[in-house]
């Protein structure tokens, strides 16, 4: 016997039975993107490798060793998306978008990184990806993470969640301070394990991400970026600040917050949960002025987000009481050659007249009784009944599933009024 192909490690299906939730979640997303005047663009998933490259670093963890990248049948070298920014900034420099124009897009899709499985780690995940594009003041910086506290506001979750907010300054501040970064980990050169010896002449800031416990002494002890940082860095990061504490945003600054990726300048974020285990970073983002210009652009200026939905579809898990979503609210029984005809026309007739009811027909036939039963899981409120005695009386039977009330019959040209009033959510 052939053996079951199953799913690839660490990419997995999202079943029926978890999709109400997905869906009421973007659902929330839309209305608050919306509610800030946010388009949708959506993005191919393939795009050309050396276009992650030149954006994302080629010393980072996810151009080092998380890409799916493979040579197509032309021998071109294409990888499936690991992020969304890069991909969002080439289509809008493909199509003139950046040109004197102020932008706030978002985009929701999957998103493939050859990591080790784990929960809250996948190969393939889901993000949410809001980029805007042409505004340099601090405003938009604020804007953004308004909207993401706002998410989790609308879906009961804010108290799960942390703001951690830091600067990074602009490239050249960066770089004076990377030199006194080296010189000080230079001097602690064997209290550094092998990737961060590795990092230190490439990505020396990324050392301070390091997760390893035996590392958190010697970083903790390193010097800090924001003590290098000049005036117009400072002005900015103070005026986000300032427009958070008026507006009531609690966050904590976190000098070690460099994140993953090198395009970013000034402004990074995350919004972390301590209720995922190790996974805890359910949002990230920050400013990244220096990409435009990096992927052949004319410089300009862009902020943005990701938000993993795994992570936020499990935070949300956590909460209790979950709105449980009926997938059915009628399902038609029909017993007999002429009903099944019938039914079948009833059905269309029913979806014309009141196209939001959700009518499940049965197919396939089955006793009355094996059709009642999967009424009764279908978690339909109302079942249907046509047999060939209500086909003789030219009638339906409405029985409802939920009450103990018996069946009753009413005339099949009153069935439509009957649902509109009693069937509908
Ligand atoms: P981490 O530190 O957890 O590896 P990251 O810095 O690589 O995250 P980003 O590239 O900033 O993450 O992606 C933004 C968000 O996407 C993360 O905060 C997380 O919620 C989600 N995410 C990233 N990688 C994965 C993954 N492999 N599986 C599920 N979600 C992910
Ligand atoms: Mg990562």
């Amino acid at each position: 016997m052939a053996t079951n192909i199953q799913a690839i490690r660490g990419i997995h299906d999202i079943l029926p039975e978890q999709t109400p939730r997905w869906f009421a979640v973007e659902s929330v997303m839309r209305e608050v993107l919306n509610g800030y005047g946010y388009q949708e663009i959506r993005l191919p998933i393939l795009e050309k490798t050396e276009l992650f490259k030149r954006s994302i670093g080629e010393v980072t963890d996810i151009v080092e060793k998380e890409m799916y990248t493979f040579e197509d049948r032309n021998g071109e070298s294409l990888t499936l998306r690991p992020e969304g920014t890069a991909g969002c900034l080439r289509a809008c420099l493909e199509h003139g978008l950046l040109h004197n124009q102020v932008h706030r897009l978002w985009y929701c899709g999957p998103m493939f990184r050859h990591e080790r499985p784990q929960k809250g780690r996948y190969r393939q995940f889901y993000q949410l990806g809001v980029e805007t594009y042409g505004m340099a003041g601090p405003d938009i910086d604020a804007e953004i993470i308004l909207l993401t506290d706002r998410l989790w506001r609308r879906l009961g979750i804010r108290d799960k969640l942390e703001l951690q907010l830091n600067t990074l300054g602009s490239i050249e501040e960066r770089l004076i301070y990377r030199e006194k970064l080296v010189d000080y980990f230079s001097a602690h050169l064997d209290k550094l394990d092998e990737d961060s010896q590795r990092r230190l002449n490439t990505n020396p800031l990324r050392i301070l991400d390091s997760k390893n416990p035996a590392m958190q002494t010697i970083i903790s002890a390193a010097p800090e970026l924001i003590d290098h940082l000049g005036t117009e860095s400072r002005e900015h990061f103070q005026a986000i600040r300032t427009m958070l504490d008026n507006l009531g945003v609690q966050y904590t600054v976190n000098t070690r917050l460099v994140r993953g990726l090198d395009y970013y300048s000034k402004t990074v974020f995350e919004w972390v949960t301590d209720e995922l285990g190790a996974q805890g970073t359910v949002c990230a983002g920050g400013r990244y002025d220096n990409l435009i210009a990096q992927l052949g652009g004319k410089p300009n200026f862009a902020v943005g987000f990701a938000l993993g939905m795994e992570r936020l579809l499990a935070l949300l898990e956590l909460l209790t009481d979950l709105p449980e979503t009926p997938t059915v609210d009628v399902y038609l029984i029909r017993m007999g050659n002429d009903a099944e005809l019938a039914g079948l026309k009833l059905a269309e007739a029913i979806r014309d007249a009141i196209p939001n009811l959700k009518l499940l027909m049965n197919c396939s036939g089955g006793s009355f009784k094996s059709q009642f039963k999967k009424a009764d899981k279908s978690s339909a409120q109302y079942a249907l009944v046509l047999g060939e005695d209500e086909m003789l009386r030219g009638e339906v039977g409405i029985k409802s599933l939920r009450t103990d009330a018996d069946q009753q019959n009413i005339p099949l040209a009153d069935v439509i009024t009957y649902l509109k009033q009693h069937a509908l959510p």
